[in-house]
């Protein structure tokens, strides 16, 4: 999966730092991020030195114009915290990195995902929910403090499940409602507050293809950083009826799929990925 990086991995406790001329700033302007793509699809992304006199305002928004987000391969990446500005000879340019296809850049990939993340969640807390005051950062760990009521705000991960359905031998697919990719996947749902994760994989089930599960077993999860979640994947078993009820709001279609029929190929991306392929391997928990 994505976060398996070849060497090792992402070290992301909090230091208060600045960035020096070789260290990587995320850039982003609306939804896209500053990089240059080379014509193979590999990604790079520009240094402090590359970008720090013409990358943007720096609009009062925050404390300092940059934030030290995490290390990487000895490598630091830093967050532009202002508005970012174009690139005047046009090598680095904004994309939107949800769209690309990081198969070529996976431990770049990675960490522009968990940036974005980090960035999205700096971004929304530069006042304090609780009485609208500004926040500053905390000097020991990743925490913003409202300079007012003291109201402290961590990092927020959303936890969403993802379910590999299956029934004897074989797994259920569906694919999304209003969605342009007709890709199959697995069911998946968040967590609602007051439920555990079993609770929330045997309520989606329902919800979703009207079946009861049984058999409930945990499998691995993934920082997915692009929606602010940790994916957590299960699978379970069908109890009982396995005549599907679809739930066509969210759904388009949820079907049975034998063993040796599944119509998916792992990117080695996404846990869903991982968890088709160990079903097509006949290696899931069981
Ligand atoms: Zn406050």
């Amino acid at each position: 999966m994505l976060q398996d990086l070849e060497f090792g991995y992402l070290d992301n406790q909090y230091h208060p730092a600045q960035p020096q001329d070789g260290d990587i700033v995320i850039c982003v302007q609306g939804k896209n991020m500053l990089m240059h793509r080379a014509e193979d699809d590999t990604l790079s992304l520009p240094t402090w030195g590359q970008v720090k006199h013409w990358c943007g305002d720096w609009d009062q928004w925050f404390e300092e114009p940059t934030q030290y987000a995490f290390t990487m391969q000895e490598q630091r990446y830093f967050l532009f915290m202002g508005k970012a500005g174009q690139c005047p000879d046009g090598w680095f340019t904004y994309e939107n990195a949800t769209a690309l296809r990081p198969q070529t850049s996976r431990n770049i990939y990675f960490a522009m995902m968990t940036a974005w993340h980090l960035y999205t969640w700096y971004r929304v807390n530069r006042f304090c929910g609780a009485c609208g005051e500004k926040t500053v950062h905390d000097g020991k760990e990743r925490m913003m403090r409202c300079t007012s009521c003291g109201n402290m705000i961590f990092p927020r991960i959303a936890p969403a499940v993802i379910i590999g359905l299956t029934h004897g031998d074989k797994l259920m697919l569906s694919t999304y409602a209003g969605r342009d990719t007709k890709r199959y996947g697995l069911l998946a749902g968040f967590i609602e507050i007051g439920e555990t994760a079993e609770e929330a994989v045997a309520r989606e089930v329902m919800e979703e293809v009207g079946l009861k599960v049984k058999n409930i077993r945990y499998y691995k999860s993934q920082p997915w950083g692009v929606a602010g979640n940790l994916s957590i994947g299960y699978f379970c078993d069908l109890d009982g009826d396995d005549t599907v009820h679809l739930d066509e709001n969210e759904l388009s279609s949820a079907e049975w799929f034998p063993r040796n029929e599944i119509p998916y190929e792992d990117e080695g991306i996404s846990l869903t990925g991982e968890m088709i392929r160990i079903f097509q391997e006949g290696k899931e928990p069981k």
